[in-house]
C-alpha cells in the first residue's frame, strides 16, 4: 500500500512554510506542478516548477476562477492506478499522474471576518481548490492530500519512514481531514449567505467548525474532548489571548464563556462590572465605581463558591484588582485588557490563567446557539433579548423607587445568565443572593435567601442583605407562593416577565405584602 511520490501539485493561498516544504519534496525527487502565484513563489526561491497552464494547455483565466479545472489535472488525481482502462485513457490523452496534492483554499472565512464586501467574499470562494481536494481524497488509495500547512512536517516524516512513499493509513487519514476542511468551507459559505440574506435561522443550513485545540478531557476525565472554532471574530474565549497558566480545560472554556458573556451585558462607560462563575452559574456579580470595588462586592455575594471560580471583567484588569483576585484561588481571569502591572502580579501565580480579548462582544448581536440531544441538535437564535426602563410595566400599587428600578434591571440582566429556575437578589448593583437551576421556583427563592444569610453570618452583618433587596425571576411566578417566599426573605421589589394564568393572584399577594412589582414581557429561560 506504499505509494512513492513522483509528482506533486501545489496550489496554496497561505504560502507559510511553502518553500521549505517544496524544497524538501524536490530534494526527494518529486516533480512540482503549480498554479500562478504559488509557481512564482517557488521559482523565486530557486525551485524548478512546471506551470499547471502548461499541463492543461489553457492559461489561468477569468480572474483565476478557472485554473486547474481540467481533465489533465482531474484525470491525474482521479485515475485508479491499478485499473487498465483508467491508465489507458490517461495515456491516450497524455494525462500524467499526480501523487501528492497540496492545496489550501482561498481565505474565504478570513475575508468574511475582515468585513469585506459581498463581491469580495464571492470572489474568495475557492472552486478549483475544493474540486481537487475532493478528487484527491476520493482517490486516497493512490493519492496523498494535504490541506493544512500544519501537516507539512507530518508528510515529510511519513516519507522519511517509508522510503519516500506514503502508507495507506496515512493517505486515508489525510483524506478524512481534507473532507472535514471542504465541509467546513462550504458550511462557512452557506452560513455567510444566510446572514447576507438576513435569515440566519436554520433553513436548510449546515453547521461546521474547525478544530482549534484538542482538550485533555471533557466534562469528566473519562470523556475525550476538543474545542472547535466557528470562525466568529466575536471577542470572547475562542478568540482571546492567553498570557499564562495551564491549558484551558473543557469546563474552563465553558465557564469562561459564561462569565465573559455576562459582563458584556454591562456598558463599561457606566462603570466596571465583575462576574464570578462556578459551574456555569454566577456566584456573584457586581458593578462598582472601580474594578476592585466591583470585584469585592461580587466576591462578597458568595465567598465560599467563589473559591476556584472564574472571574470576568468588562473593563481592563488593573493592578489592585489583580492583587485582590490573587488573595484566593481562581482558575481563570478574562478581561478586555490587562495592565502590565496586573500581568506581573499574576505571573507569580503559575496556575492562574489570564485571558484578554481586546474588546467586549455586543450582547445585542444576533447569532446562533446550539444544544445537543440524542440523534440531533437544537438550534436557536442566541438570547440577545434586552429590556430597558421603557419596556417595564408596574403592576402593583407601590411603584419601585429609582434605586430599586436600577437594581431590578441589574438583577434581571444577571438572571438572564443564571440557569433556570433563576432567582437573583440584588442591592446597590450587586447580587446578594442567587438561586440557580432548581426544578421549583420557590426553592430558588429559598436558596438565594439562605446563601445570603450564610454570607451575612460569615461577614458579621446584622442581617442578610436580601432584606430590602430587589429581585429578578427569569420566568413568571406560576403561583403566589414564590412572591410570598421573596417577601419572607425581605425583598421589596420584584421584576419578572408576567404572563401567568394566575398573574392576578401573584399581583394581589405582592400588594398585600407591600412589594413593588414590574413586568418585562420577556422571559429568559436558560438550561
Ligand atoms: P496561486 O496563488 O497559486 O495563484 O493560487 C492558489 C489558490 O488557487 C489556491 O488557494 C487554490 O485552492 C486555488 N485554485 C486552484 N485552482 C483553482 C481554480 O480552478 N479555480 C479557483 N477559483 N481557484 C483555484
Amino acid at each position: 500500500d506504499r505509494i512513492p511520490l513522483k509528482r506533486a501539485l501545489i496550489s496554496v493561498s497561505d504560502k507559510a512554510g511553502l518553500i521549505e516544504f517544496a524544497r524538501a519534496l524536490s530534494a526527494r525527487g518529486v516533480e512540482l506542478l503549480s498554479t500562478g502565484g504559488t509557481a512564482k513563489a517557488l521559482r523565486e526561491a530557486g525551485l524548478t516548477v512546471r506551470d499547471v497552464a502548461d499541463v492543461t494547455g489553457f492559461p489561468e483565466m477569468m480572474d483565476g476562477r478557472v485554473k486547474t479545472l481540467h481533465p489533465a489535472v482531474h484525470g491525474g488525481l482521479l485515475a485508479l492506478r491499478d485499473n487498465a482502462e483508467h491508465m489507458a485513457a490517461a495515456a491516450s490523452h497524455d494525462i500524467g499522474m499526480i501523487d501528492l496534492l497540496v492545496v489550501n483554499l482561498y481565505p474565504f472565512e478570513e475575508t468574511v471576518a475582515k468585513g469585506a464586501s459581498y463581491d469580495d467574499c464571492i470572489e474568495n470562494i475557492d472552486i478549483g481548490g475544493p474540486a481537487m481536494i475532493r478528487a484527491a481524497s476520493k482517490n486516497h488509495a493512490f493519492v496523498t492530500v494535504v490541506v493544512d500547512v500544519q501537516d507539512y512536517p507530518a508528510v515529510l516524516a511519513e516519507l522519511d519512514a517509508n522510503d519516500d512513499a506514503t502508507s495507506y493509513a496515512f493517505r486515508q487519514r489525510q483524506a478524512q481531514i481534507a473532507y472535514a476542511r471542504t465541509a467546513a468551507y462550504d458550511a462557512a459559505v452557506s452560513g455567510w449567505m444566510a446572514q447576507a440574506i438576513g435569515d440566519e435561522m436554520p433553513r436548510r443550513r449546515s453547521f461546521s467548525g474547525t478544530l482549534a485545540q484538542p482538550l485533555r478531557y471533557g466534562e469528566n476525565p473519562h470523556q475525550a474532548a476538543a474545542f472547535y472554532r466557528d470562525g466568529s471574530v466575536r471577542p470572547g474565549v475562542a478568540t482571546a489571548r492567553q498570557w499564562q497558566g495551564k491549558e484551558l480545560s473543557y469546563n474552563n472554556i465553558n465557564d469562561t464563556d459564561a462569565a465573559f458573556e455576562l459582563v458584556a451585558e454591562f456598558d463599561p462607560a457606566q462603570g466596571p462590572a465583575v462576574a464570578i462563575i462556578k459551574h456555569a452559574n454566577p456566584c456573584g456579580v457586581a458593578r462598582g465605581a472601580t474594578a476592585i470595588d466591583a470585584y469585592r462586592r461580587a466576591y462578597d455575594c458568595d465567598r465560599t463558591s467563589a473559591f476556584g471560580g472564574i472571574v470576568a471583567l468588562n473593563t481592563a484588569l488593573d493592578a489592585e484588582t489583580a492583587r485582590a483576585i490573587t488573595e484566593i484561588f481562581t482558575e481563570v481571569v478574562i478581561a478586555p485588557e490587562a495592565s502590565d502591572e496586573a500581568r506581573e502580579i499574576f505571573a507569580a501565580k503559575k496556575n492562574l490563567r489570564l485571558l484578554t480579548t481586546g474588546g467586549l462582544p455586543d450582547a445585542a448581536a444576533p447569532g446562533l446557539a446550539f444544544r445537543q440531544v440524542a440523534g440531533g441538535f437544537l438550534v436557536q437564535g442566541r438570547d440577545n433579548g434586552h429590556v430597558s426602563r421603557a419596556d417595564l410595566k408596574v403592576v402593583t400599587q407601590r411603584q419601585p423607587t429609582a434605586e430599586e428600578l436600577e437594581d431590578l434591571l441589574f438583577a434581571w440582566t444577571v438572571a438572564k445568565h443564571v440557569k433556570s429556575n433563576a432567582i437573583v437578589y440584588a442591592r446597590d448593583m450587586a447580587t446578594v443572593g442567587i438561586g440557580a437551576g432548581q426544578m421549583s421556583r420557590v426553592d430558588s427563592t429559598r436558596i438565594g435567601k439562605r446563601k445570603s444569610e450564610d454570607m451575612a453570618e460569615a461577614l458579621g452583618l446584622a442581617q442578610a442583605l436580601t432584606i430590602g433587596s430587589s429581585v429578578a425571576s427569569d420566568a413568571f411566578f406560576p403561583f403566589a407562593d414564590g412572591v410570598e417566599a421573596l417577601a419572607a426573605a425581605g425583598a421589596k421589589a420584584v421584576i419578572q416577565p408576567g404572563g401567568s394564568m394566575r398573574d392576578a393572584e401573584v399581583i394581589a399577594a405582592a400588594d398585600r405584602l407591600g412589594l413593588a412589582m414590574v413586568f418585562t414581557g420577556q422571559r429568559h429561560f436558560r438550561h
